[in-house]
């Protein structure tokens, strides 16, 4: 059935070529004890690991049915593995941290005959440790298990590298009874440096002397008998004749004499003549099952439990590391700016044209009716020539002018003013809410908001004093104030739809810088009187209110148009980019709002965060490629006899890599849930601190889907690609250096 063609084996070391094995040539029939017998470093161990298909040959064939092993592909040699060849070693080759039945489960390829472990169990008489932790056994017990395991995997060929060596003698006894009851259906090859229990087992003995077949014997049918110097040859069933049985009796009677008897068995060359079966070769177990290698591999991770742990741990950091910087990374300007927009119901803009010389700002002369045009080519919204700066102050028309001891929510300063014109009412930004529209020059309108103040303060001009109380909607049309050097008459009062209700707090507090909510909360209403239309005043001829200020010919330009904005995103997203933008080559419109002014300020915030990140990011980058080294190294290291083992019980390369895959894909995915977590709690909290800190409305920070995939991503292939990896040079390895 096995025959072994001229097989040498030679290892180069830098030191040293050793021959292990040079030219052997031996034929086993499928059945039968073979001991292999010679000195230590013979040869035997390199001889059995070829024929287990565990190391090759430098040179030789191995033929089953003259079927040469080595030229098989590696699925039908794991098959061969699997089926046709058992191994038992020296060290037993168990996997220390499973129980027994585990351990045999690994060989139990017919999954139905579950049954099958008690009965083996029983038969090498250990049931009653099934149950048991392999490291717990003796080495006798360690043996029986190993012989179990190959009895489950039901070979037909067992192969045992002296498997008695490390036990006594009776535990020797034990295995090899089992082997020799088993060689009366299998071939069983058997090594050992012991020839005399060894010769009392074998059927043939092999002696082996550096590497070189030195003897072949077979057992013959007679005996030989020590008797003192002389020995006597018998066969059994021969009778001995009456001065041989004297002498044997003269010898044992002689009390005088060193009485020396033994009886053993026979050898005698082997002439057998061989008859090489031919044989296609052919394959049951096709499949072989993960369950018993996940519990393997759990086992691992129950023993390992600090590794994993501390695998996890390493790469919850990287992971956050990478998701924190990721976080930053992925701010986006844009769409703060039009959540921000989206997220305010009195959204305004102001468009301030400068020129632009030399990287020097100088204020451009008065925006002419084509700027309009183009601007509302670019952004479709109703633009009103504005004038920004102090127009004058109201405070100088109030009753109770004890102003000082209010709150912040009051503003007396106009801070500037609006040019009428009618789509401010025709188009919904505003309402009439009473007296009419200016026709005049010396005509304005006041908003709701400067109603509010005379609501509260009343209004005093000469002789004219309304108390307080006494203001209503209509008590303040064709009133008057002096703007400049002129008298402007009040003729009505609009409602820019600006709701207030959120600033109403400010009526109550006194401004404090440390309180950040509240101090945000004015810097956003001082936004809305120095820069929205909501708080200006409106006149019908802005020309004739500045030259009445400034005086004819000295009226400043007018470099601004202000603009109600609908909470559109294409809209914010419009005004974003146009933003600081050169126009026309010379031009740029820097507009304000207060969308803009939270968004420019974050992103000037986060500057420092963004290097930060950066850095973050390369360290990240070097500990990764740490933890990969560390967590490649340690699970090899930890696993390679493992592997080794499961690989030489007829696992395929894909299966056994895959099952240690298992321990990388629990740690990338509870890092990964973990440090997900971690940032998405992380961005809670600094969303809550660009709230209190900057006054924004909606979420800075939002973890995206896609950061959460590339998360998961990232965490996958550097646990289980570096894993993959460890374990693909480790296949590369030969089965002996594995186990070894
Ligand atoms: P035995 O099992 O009979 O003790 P081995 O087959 O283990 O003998 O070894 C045979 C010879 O090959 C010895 O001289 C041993 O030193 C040598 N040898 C075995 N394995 C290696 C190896 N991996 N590298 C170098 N030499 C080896
Ligand atoms: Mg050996």
């Amino acid at each position: 059935m096995l025959r072994l063609s001229s097989i040498s084996k030679t290892y180069v070391n830098k030191e040293s070529t050793v021959s292990a094995l040079d030219s052997v040539d031996l034929y086993f029939n499928q059945t039968g004890f073979i001991g292999i017998i010679g000195e230590s470093g013979s040869g035997k161990t390199t001889l059995l690991n070829i024929i287990s298909l565990l190391d090759n040959p430098t040179s030789g064939e191995v033929l089953f049915f003259e079927n040469n092993i080595f030229s098989l592909s590696k699925e039908e040699q794991d098959l061969f593995r699997r089926e046709k060849v058992g191994y038992i070693s020296q060290s037993y080759n168990l996997l220390e941290n499973i129980s027994v039945e585990d351990n045999l489960s690994l060989c139990l390829f017919d999954k139905e005959n579950k049954n099958l472990i008690n009965d083996i169990l029983n038969k090498v008489k250990l049931l009653e440790y099934k149950t048991a932790l392999a490291k717990n056994l003796s080495g006798g017990q360690k043996q029986r298990v190993a012989i179990a395991r190959t009895l489950l995997q039901n070979p037909d060929i067992l192969i045992c590298d002296e498997p008695t060596s490390a036990l006594d003698k009776d535990n020797s006894i034990t295995i090899y009874e089992i082997l020799k009851e088993l060689s009366k259906e299998k071939l069983i090859i058997v090594s050992s440096h012991d020839y005399s229990l060894l010769s009392s087992y074998a059927d043939r003995l092999i002696s082996l002397e550096n590497g070189k077949v030195v003897g072949d014997q077979i057992k013959s049918e007679s005996k030989i008998i020590q008797v003192g110097n002389n020995s006597y040859t018998i066969r059994s069933g021969t009778k001995l004749s009456n001065s041989e049985v004297n002498e044997l009796i003269d010898y044992l009677n002689d009390s005088s004499a060193d009485r020396n008897f033994s009886i053993s068995n026979n050898y005698i060359n082997n002439k057998n003549k061989e008859e090489y079966e031919e044989k296609e070769l052919s394959f049951e177990r096709k499949k072989t099952s993960f369950k018993p290698l996940f519990n393997i591999v759990i086992s691992i991770l129950k023993n390992n439990k600090w590794r994993f742990a501390f695998s996890i741990i390493l790469m919850f950091l990287c992971l956050s590391f990478i998701g924190t910087s990721l976080t930053f990374a992925t701010y986006n300007e844009e769409e703060n700016m039009i959540s921000e927009t989206l997220a305010d119901n009195n959204s305004y803009a102001s468009f301030d044209k400068y020129f632009l010389n030399e990287n020097k700002r100088t204020v451009v002369s008065n925006i002419s009716k084509s700027d309009i045009e183009d601007l509302k080519d670019c952004i479709p919204l109703d633009y009103y020539l504005t004038f920004k700066r102090q127009v004058f102050g109201f405070n100088a028309y109030f009753v109770d002018d004890e102003y000082m001891t209010y709150g912040r929510y009051y503003n007396y300063l106009c801070k500037g003013a609006i040019q009428y014109d009618s789509t401010i009412i025709d188009n919904n930004h505003c309402s009439l809410l009473s007296g009419s529209l200016p026709t005049n020059d010396n005509e304005i309108l006041l908003t709701s908001i400067h109603y509010e103040l005379f609501k509260c303060f009343g209004y005093k001009n000469g002789d004219v004093i309304i108390n307080p109380s006494d203001i209503t909607i209509n008590s303040l049309i064709d009133k008057t104030f002096k703007i400049g050097s002129n008298n402007f008459i009040i003729k009505g009062i609009i409602d820019t739809k600006i709701s207030v209700e959120k600033y109403q707090v400010l009526k109550n507090v006194l401004l404090d810088y440390n309180d950040r909510k509240n101090y945000n909360l004015y810097v956003e209403w001082s936004y809305y009187h120095n820069e929205s239309p909501h708080c200006f005043i409106y006149t019908s001829n802005l020309t004739y209110l500045l030259d009445s200020i400034y005086g004819e010919g000295n009226s400043p330009a007018i470099n601004t148009l202000s603009s109600f904005v609908p909470n559109d995103a294409s809209i914010a997203k419009k005004i974003y980019h146009l933003n600081n933008k050169l126009i026309d080559g010379n031009n740029i419109y820097q507009i304000r709002s207060l969308s803009i002014h939270k968004v420019t300020s974050i992103s000037s915030f986060l500057i420092p965060f963004s290097i930060a990140s950066t850095v973050i990011a390369i360290i990240t980058t070097i500990l990764s490629f740490i933890f990969i080294y560390i967590f490649s190294l340690s699970i090899t290291k930890d696993s390679m006899k493992v592997f080794g083992i499961i690989r030489s019980c007829g696992y395929s390369e894909k299966t056994t890599i895959a099952s240690f895959l298992l321990e990388p894909l629990f740690v990338a995915l509870l890092s990964s849930i973990l440090s997900l977590t971690t940032i998405i709690f992380l961005q809670i909290l600094l969303n809550d601190v660009f709230k209190v800190e900057f006054g924004v409305i909606s979420n800075v920070f939002g973890i995206n889907f896609f950061t959460s995939i590339f998360l998961v991503v990232i965490a996958l292939i550097i646990s289980i690609l570096s894993t993959f990896i460890a374990f693909k040079v480790l296949s590369k390895k030969s089965f002996v250096s594995l186990i070894k």
